[in-house]
């Protein structure tokens, strides 16, 4: 061994590797805004399993998972990894890449010492039960983004990495492009090709949101490349250009509609009456786009809440929006309806496999897959490409950051096999919209999820209920119902039969009603029609605390108490709300 340690750029003799290594490192002490979080220190070189491989980086991408690292939320990934047996006490962050193998674990067949490689980041146990029986690695309960759910990533000379996850670097892309594109062009190809019969076949229409974006520059891309019509959808006519230049057969400017959101309540008829108005608006500007009447195949979702309603409308009788983030909010609002009566499938998609990887590769080999580089930075400028996209400031498209390679331009050592246009995205361009979770947040599973709950002081409901209650009968109008709320200031009126509670009117339901008809006709309407059906009840015994958790829980208002099983008063949330805070 010549050296402990190599100064940056200097890369050692082929095949030796130091015992320490440069890297950027985030540690909890100084979880924070990015330019903070991340601070240069030298670390010992991570040893490598028998199926690992030990890759000199020359070049790394950038993405939003290592902001979520830096800022420590919503998930402390250090403490996570420290829970599981993992003992260091930081985190190296990076989960793409581009560098030249160093050493391989004896299992590791598919790369030698020397071999020029880009790494996918999908890290999964080979001796998970499901993997070892042929499962979709990316079903693994052991399934891990490499450098945000595992250490050891890109942001350092060396990183540790499974064979599987080496693959071909194309010879015609400098380091820093080759490190751009593996995250975000694997997702789109798994979206676009991963699911049986609904994949994406020639002919199809493919409508992609965000197309000027990482995930969707790269879908354009991969559904040209078999055929299909691709159309992009942006926020600004600025945008379109770039995607007509990487395949879209053409663009909508999302800013021309407003029917955005989640869905209005389908008793709102004026409500939705107005979002179809816009939604068809929407559909018919599809159609102007490709000179027929047709509708897309695929949806390529991933900015969620907002757009799913118009997704699953516009999309083709038993075709497939494919969705793999909630960007700008994970409520997502179907209309089953259309779901199901048009028989359409909304398919949830998360990374990729090694084969789907490799298969988006082999596009980016032939050279059909501009990486969609916008910009590079330099090793000492890796925390500021990461305050940039914390602060929206970054560009569309995909960035990346010299680690080993000492300058921008090296590492392209042939021709690229067809010559494309490079796109250009418009002079400056940044991000408007709020920065995405992170790819992988642990969900709370059902046995887990916990409801809210207050500290227990002994208080019980029966000592915060409203006594007696103010009820209607299901034949009632609701102008008989009017005028009990507001002749007894309630917000819900309680519908009894036979002594028992069947459902409650609330003045949500109320207003609910009122949408698309005259005051008249909604006055004549009966408690039966609009009431939300069921009541759920507690004992006035039940502790104060209990009943918060189960309102919470269910995400009700209210709770019809009982005492000895007969109905007795009401406890609500505006009961609670009194005496938490006065
Ligand atoms: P990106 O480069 O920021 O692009 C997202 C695009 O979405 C933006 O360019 C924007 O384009 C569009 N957009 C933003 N707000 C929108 C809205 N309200 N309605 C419609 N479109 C909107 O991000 P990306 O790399 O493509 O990633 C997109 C999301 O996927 C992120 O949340 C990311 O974390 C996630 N992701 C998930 C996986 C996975 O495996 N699950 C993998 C990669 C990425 P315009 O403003 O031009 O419309």
């Amino acid at each position: 061994m010549s050296k402990q340690l190599y100064a940056l750029g200097e890369a050692p003799p082929l095949g030796e590797v130091p015992e320490q290594m440069h890297a950027w490192l985030i540690r909890p002490e100084r979880f924070g805004k990015p330019t903070e979080a991340f601070q240069k220190e030298v670390v010992n070189t991570p040893p490598i399993a028998d199926d690992e491989v030990l890759v000199l980086v020359k070049a790394a991408g950038i993405n939003y998972n290592n902001v979520w690292a830096a800022l420590g939320v919503p998930v402390n990934v250090i403490a996570a990894r420290n829970k599981v047996g993992e003992p260091e006490p930081f985190h190296i962050g990076g989960s793409d890449a581009s560098g030249i193998v160093y050493r391989t674990g004896k299992d590791v067949t598919n790369v030698k010492v020397g071999d020029e490689v880009v790494m996918h980041c999908g890290q999964w146990s080979r001796n998970c039960s499901w993997v070892k029986g042929g499962g979709d690695p990316m079903y693994s309960p052991s399934f891990r983004i490499w450098g945000y759910e595992t250490n050891w990533g890109s942001f350092a000379q060396f990183t540790k990495v499974q064979g599987h996850q080496c693959m071909p670097k194309p010879k015609h892309m400098t380091w820093e492009e080759a490190a751009a594109y593996t995250l975000v062009g694997a997702t789109a190809w798994r979206m676009l090709h991963g699911w049986g019969a609904s994949s994406v076949k020639k002919g199809d229409v493919v409508l992609i949101w965000g197309g000027a974006g990482g995930l969707g520059s790269m879908a354009i891309q991969i559904a040209k490349a078999i055929g299909a019509t691709p159309v992009a959808i942006v926020s600004g006519q600025d945008k379109f250009d770039y995607c007509m230049k990487l395949g879209a057969k053409g663009c909508i400017n999302r800013n021309e509609f407003d029917h955005w959101g989640m869905l209005p309540h389908w008793k709102d008829n004026a409500g939705y009456a107005k979002w179809l108005k816009g939604v068809r608006a929407f559909g018919s500007k599809i159609w102007d786009v490709l000179g027929e009447r047709r509708a897309p195949n695929i949806v390529f979702e991933h900015p969620g809440e907002t757009t799913i309603p118009t997704s699953i409308f516009v999309c083709e009788t038993g075709g497939m929006v494919v969705v793999c983030a909630g960007t700008t909010g994970y409520n997502a609002t179907v209309d089953l309806r259309y779901l199901w009566m048009r028989q359409k499938r909304l398919q949830g998609s998360h990374f990729a496999n090694a084969e789907q990887s490799n298969q988006m590769n082999q596009l980016a080999l032939r050279g059909q897959l501009d990486p969609c580089m916008s910009r590079a930075f330099v090793y000492d400028e890796l925390p500021l490409a990461h305050q940039l996209m914390h602060d929206n400031k970054h560009p569309h498209g995909n960035m990346s950051v010299l680690i080993g390679a000492t300058q921008f331009g090296q590492g392209a050592s042939a021709m690229a096999p067809v010559s494309l246009v490079h796109p250009t995205l418009p002079k400056d361009d940044v991000h408007t919209s709020p920065a995405p979770y992170p790819m992988s947040v642990p969900l709370p599973s059902v046995a887990v999820a916990e409801p809210i709950a207050i500290v227990d002081d002994g208080t019980k409901v029966r000592d915060l209920m409203h006594r007696g209650v103010f009820s209607c009968k299901p034949e009632d109008t609701l102008g008989t119902v009017a005028s009990i709320m507001v002749d007894k200031e309630i917000h819900a009126v309680v519908v009894m039969e036979g002594g028992k509670a069947i459902g409650v009117v609330s003045q949500t339901d109320m207003v609910l009603a009122r949408q698309g008809r005259t005051q008249e006709q909604a006055r004549a309407m009966l408690a039966k029609d609009v009431m939300t059906p069921g009541c759920a009840t507690c004992d006035a015994d039940m502790l104060l605390s209990e009943a918060v958790s189960l309102l919470t829980a269910r995400r009700m208002h209210r709770l019809v108490v009982t005492i000895k099983g007969q109905v007795a008063g009401v406890i609500s949330l505006t009961d609670v709300v009194h005496k938490l805070l006065g």
